[in-house]
């Protein structure tokens, strides 16, 4: 087992950021990441998730990404950029590692246990993304659909679906954006939960600010975070958007009551077959090896005043809650730097 300052989990923008800010603290620390190569989420989405599609993908602190193909996938230059970074800065990050979970320890330190080994750490970052805890809805019926049923964290491209009816399950903007691709191709109904909300003009920054104001209240309580990419902000109407609407793509139905084996189905007697339902229904914060230090509230979320864990001053998440964002969780990084060297500074518990 070794003995470290800081063990930080996940090396996206959060765990990233979150390490330039300790490589200039003097702290000792270590980045594990159970993913593959480097890019965090990224290197899993889409190809058609080009550079010009996403809503935008902020700096790292100390080295910009620079002039990047807006037309490549995401998946690529943020995978290059985010390689490149780990590079420049000599940032120790360990791969393939997954955390199984972290628990007390002994002296007051906390022990994070992973498919290569131990750690002994006095405190803890947790950047661990959504990306891996997909949230499928549970309708009445579900099991028993025919066709296919997937998550935008299973999509690849659109080609899969030619020649089927596609229910594309959602109003976030992976929904309306892979609504938009697959209508291109073959024919869809669009479903949600809640009205869409299109904003026409550029991004409204006030809105943007309430939404992380609204999130930052709901982790302050110990909830559920929600998102603070997309829906509530509004997508933009671009002129694919309006051609979309004048095309009645993005004509929405009202969420269907249950699923029959062909399709879906509402209590007011509305079929709509189909062969493929797809859920671009969201993701939700993956803090499960953090189970064992007994940090969720009633309320169903870890509560959280900054960073810091408000049941245990030694855990961080960063790239949670209102700091779910590119820019969010470089601002995080920091402040949860800042905070852990405070900490740290204090004599050792037991020492
Ligand atoms: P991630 O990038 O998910 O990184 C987490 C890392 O932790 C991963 O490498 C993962 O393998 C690793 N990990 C997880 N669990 C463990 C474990 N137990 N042990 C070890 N490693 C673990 N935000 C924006 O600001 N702009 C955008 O344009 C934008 N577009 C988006 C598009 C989509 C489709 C989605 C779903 C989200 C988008 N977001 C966007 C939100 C975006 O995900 C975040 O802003 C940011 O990229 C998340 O960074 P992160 O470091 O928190 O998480």
């Amino acid at each position: 087992m070794a003995n470290i300052d800081v063990v930080v989990i996940g090396a996206g923008q959060a765990g990233l950021s979150s390490a330039y800010f300790l490589s200039r603290s003097g702290l000792d620390f270590v980045v594990l990441d159970r993913s593959p190569r480097p890019g965090g989420a990224w290197q899993f989405r889409w190809p058609s998730l080009t550079l010009g599609a996403t809503h935008r993908v902020h700096d790292l602190p100390g080295l910009p990404l620079g002039v990047a193909d807006t037309t490549r996938p995401s998946s690529e230059v943020v995978s290059e950029y985010f390689a490149a970074y780990e590079r420049a800065f000599d940032l120790p990050v360990r791969r393939p590692v997954g955390v199984r979970s972290v628990r007390e320890g002994q002296d007051g330190r906390l022990l994070v246990e992973t498919s290569a080994g131990e750690w002994s750490a006095r405190a803890l970052i947790n950047a661990t993304g959504t990306w891996d805890r997909p949230f499928w809805p549970r309708y009445p019926g579900q099991e028993s659909f025919l066709g296919r049923q997937l998550h935008t964290a299973d999509y690849t491209s659109r080609e899969e679906f030619a020649g089927k009816h596609v229910v594309v399950v959602g109003a976030g903007a992976s929904g309306i954006q892979l609504l938009m691709e697959i209508a291109e191709i073959t024919t869809t109904t669009w479903v949600t939960r809640r009205p869409p909300v299109f904003k026409e003009g550029v991004f409204n920054e006030e809105a943007g600010r309430e939404t992380v104001a609204r999130v930052d209240a709901r982790v302050r309580a110990g909830l559920p975070p929600g998102s603070v990419i997309g829906a509530s902000t509004g997508y933009p109407v671009n002129p694919a958007v309006k051609a979309a609407m004048a095309a009645g793509i993005l004509d929405r139905l009202p969420m269907f009551d249950r699923i029959v084996p062909e399709g879906v189905a509402w209590d007011d007697g509305r079929l709509v077959k189909a062969d493929v339902i797809l859920w671009a229904t969201g993701f939700r914060p993956v803090i499960n090896h953090l189970a064992p230090l007994h940090l969720r509230e009633p309320g169903g979320g870890i509560r959280v005043e900054d960073t810091r864990a408000v049941l245990d001053p030694r855990v961080h998440l960063v790239g949670y809650g209102p700091s779910a964002s590119t820019i969010g969780a470089n601002r995080a990084g920091r402040t949860a730097v800042q905070h852990i060297r405070r900490l740290l500074a204090a004599p050792e518990a037991g020492a």
